[in-house]
C-alpha cells in the first residue's frame, strides 16, 4: 500500500473535488472504494481507527449463505448472500476456504428436516455451490467430530461453506483499491459535513495523529460507518431518528483440542433459539455467537458476563471436553449494524440483514446493515447511488470478477498460515529468510513470522502496536496472552523499521497491555 504521508500529501494538494468521498474503512467502505476506483473514479476513503477496528475483524469470519435465514424464510438474502459467497470465493481463493459444518442430529426427525432444508441451499447456490450436503451416521459424526457429546446423538448432516479470515481479506481488498489507482487512509476521522446551497459537497476531516485539519471536497459522500451511521447521519440532519440497531455478538477462542480435526460444528437452534458454532481457525477454535441488543456504539464492546456464560454452557452441551473460563485463549465482541424496522418489540435476531442504501434530501448517502458476505453487493448498489446523487459518469460495476490482491489460482490456504498473502507471501518469505533466518517466528505457537511485522509497516499502513497484532496478524485474537508475550519484540521490530524510539516502543507497549486486558477471560 502507499506510504500514509502520501495519501496525506494527496489529500493537501487536491484541489478538484474527489469523485467519491467514503467515510468507514470496514468492510462496506473499503467494498465501496474498491467498487469506485475499480470503476475508474477518483476515490478516497478516511477511516478513523485502523481499517477494520470496527465489526468487520470480528466477525465468526463465515462467508455464508446464512442456513439460519432460510428457516426464517428470507430466500432473496440467502440467494444473494450464496451467490456473493461464490463469487469471493473466486476471486479471493487465498483468502476464503471451502469449510464444512457437521451439524449433530440428537432426535430422530433433526436428519431428514435439515438434510432436506440444506438441500434447499445447495440448489439455491447453483453452480456457485462448495459440495453436496448429505446425512451421515452417528459412527460417521463421530469420526468427523471426535469430541462431540456421543450420547444420545443419532448421526448428522454434513453440508459446506465458506471460511476466512476477515482483517486480512480488508486488507487485500485495501490494496486492491489501491492497485485501482484509488486512496484509501486510517487514523483520519470525519468531524463534520460540508454542504453548499444545502447540498453536501464534502467533510471536515482530523488527522488523528498530528491533529491537522482538512476540509476534503467531493462529488458523492457515501456514509459506510457500520454502528456508527447515525453520528454522521445526525451531523447531516441533527433531527434525524436512530436507523441502526447495534446487536452484539461474542466469540470465545479455545484450544484446538476441543474440536480435534478439521470439521466444524453447527448448533442450528439453542436453548434459546439462536445459532452457534464451532468453527476452527488457524490452529484454534472459535465459539460464537451471541445476539444481545445493546444501547451504545462502540470501538471496543465488551462481552457481558451472561454471554460468556451461555456460550460456554451450550459448547459444554455438544463437547466431551466441557469448556471452561480456564480454557479461553481470547475473548472479542463485536457489534451488528442492523437496520432498525422502527418495531421496537422485534428482538434482534429476528431483524433482517439485508442491507439499505439510503439518500438524504441533502444527498449524503448511507449504506448500512449487510453482512460481510454481502460486501460487494452492498458497495456496487452504494455506487449506483452515487453516481446519480454525484452525476458522475455512468460506468458499470467491475467487481463481479475482479481478483483480490494476491490472487493465485492454486493457494495452500487449508495447509499454510502465509498463504494468506497469496502473491505477495514470497517477498515476506524472502525478508524473513534474509533478516531473520537463524530465529525466524515471532510467535512459533500461532505461526506469525518476524517478517509480518516488518510487510505490516512497510505495505499495509500498519501504524500501532496494536494495528499489527490485532489485525495484520491476529495473535490477540487467537491467544491474548501470547500477544502479550509477543509484544516487546513486535514492538522493537516496528520501531526499527519506522526509525521510532524508545518511548514510542513504551507508549505502544502501554496501550497494548490495558487493550489486551479486555481479550483475557476474568477467571472469577
Ligand atoms: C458477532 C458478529 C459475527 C458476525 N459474523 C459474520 C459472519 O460470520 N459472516 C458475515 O458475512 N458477516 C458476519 N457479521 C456481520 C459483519 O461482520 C458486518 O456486517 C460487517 O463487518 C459490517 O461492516 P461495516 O463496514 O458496515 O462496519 P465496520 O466494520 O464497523 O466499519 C465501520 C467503520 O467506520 C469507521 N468510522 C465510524 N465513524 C467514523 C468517522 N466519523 N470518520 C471515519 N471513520 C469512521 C469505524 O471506525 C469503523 O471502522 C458478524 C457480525 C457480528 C457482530
Amino acid at each position: 500500500m502507499r506510504d500514509r504521508s502520501e495519501v496525506i500529501n494527496e489529500i493537501r494538494s487536491t484541489t478538484e473535488p474527489w469523485d467519491i468521498l467514503v467515510i468507514g474503512g470496514g468492510a462496506t467502505g473499503i467494498g465501496t472504494a474498491l467498487d469506485a476506483s475499480s470503476r475508474g473514479f477518483r476515490t478516497l476513503l478516511l477511516e478513523q481507527h485502523d481499517f477494520g477496528k470496527g465489526t468487520s475483524s470480528r466477525s465468526t469470519k463465515l462467508v455464508h449463505g446464512g442456513v439460519r435465514y432460510l428457516r426464517q424464510g428470507d430466500v432473496s438474502l440467502v440467494f444473494e448472500a450464496l451467490k456473493e459467497r461464490g463469487l469471493m470465493l473466486q476471486n479471493a481463493p487465498h483468502l476464503v476456504r471451502n469449510q464444512s459444518f457437521v451439524i449433530p442430529a440428537y432426535d430422530w426427525w433433526e436428519g431428514p428436516f435439515y438434510t432436506i432444508g440444506l438441500k434447499v441451499y445447495d440448489v439455491m447456490a447453483g453452480k456457485l455451490g462448495l459440495g453436496p450436503s448429505r446425512l451421515i451416521s452417528r459412527d460417521e459424526t463421530i469420526n468427523l467430530l471426535p469430541t462431540i457429546e456421543r450420547k444420545g446423538l443419532k448421526g448428522g448432516i454434513i453440508y459446506h461453506d465458506g471460511q476466512f479470515d476477515d482483517a486480512r481479506m480488508l486488507i487485500s481488498l485495501a490494496q486492491t483499491c489501491e492497485d485501482h489507482n484509488g486512496f484509501v487512509i486510517n487514523y483520519i476521522r470525519v468531524i463534520d459535513l460540508v454542504k453548499e446551497k444545502n447540498l453536501i459537497s464534502g467533510v471536515i476531516a482530523v488527522d488523528q495523529e498530528t491533529r491537522e485539519e482538512f476540509r476534503i471536497n467531493a462529488k458523492a459522500v457515501i456514509n459506510a460507518t457500520g454502528v456508527f451511521a447515525d453520528d454522521i447521519l445526525q451531523m447531516d440532519n441533527p433531527e434525524a431518528g436512530n436507523m441502526i440497531r447495534p446487536s452484539q455478538g461474542i466469540h470465545l477462542v479455545l484450544d484446538e483440542k476441543f474440536l480435534q480435526g478439521q470439521h466444524a460444528i453447527m448448533v442450528p437452534q439453542t436453548s434459546d433459539g439462536r445459532v452457534m458454532f464451532a468453527v476452527p481457525w488457524y490452529n484454534k477454535v472459535i465459539l460464537g455467537t451471541t445476539d444481545t441488543l445493546v444501547d451504545r456504539a462502540s470501538l471496543e464492546p465488551q462481552p457481558l458476563e451472561e454471554e460468556i456464560d451461555f456460550v460456554l454452557e451450550t459448547a459444554g452441551q455438544y463437547l466431551t471436553r466441557n469448556p471452561g473460563r480456564q480454557d479461553v485463549l481470547s475473548l472479542f465482541a463485536g457489534l451488528r449494524p442492523l437496520a432498525a424496522s422502527g418495531d421496537d418489540e422485534q428482538s434482534t435476531k429476528e431483524i433482517s440483514r439485508h442491507h439499505k442504501v439510503m439518500v438524504s434530501v441533502s444527498g449524503l448517502i448511507s449504506v448500512i446493515g449487510g453482512k460481510w458476505t454481502t460486501y460487494r453487493k452492498m458497495a456496487e448498489d452504494a455506487i449506483d447511488y452515487a453516481i446519480m446523487v454525484g452525476e458522475l459518469l455512468e460506468r458499470k460495476c467491475h467487481t463481479h470478477h475482479l481478483p483480490v490482491h494476491g490472487f493465485v489460482s492454486n493457494p495452500e490456504i487449508q495447509v499454510n498460515p502465509m498463504s494468506v498473502y497469496g502473491g505477495d507471501r514470497t517477498q515476506i518469505e524472502d525478508i524473513n529468510h534474509e533478516k531473520f533466518r537463524d530465529d525466524p517466528f515471532l510467535s512459533e505457537d500461532l505461526g506469525i513470522k518476524k517478517a509480518q511485522v516488518i510487510w505490516a509497516v512497510r505495505e499495509e499502513m500498519a501504524r500501532t502496536l496494536e494495528d499489527v497484532l490485532a489485525r495484520r496478524t491476529r495473535a490477540l485474537f487467537l491467544d491474548a496472552k501470547e500477544s502479550l508475550q509477543i509484544a516487546p519484540e513486535a514492538a522493537r521490530l516496528m520501531a526499527t523499521e519506522s526509525g521510532l524510539d524508545p518511548q514510542w516502543i513504551q507508549t505502544q507497549l502501554d496501550q497494548f497491555n490495558l487493550l489486551a486486558m479486555r481479550y483475557l477471560i476474568d477467571q472469577a
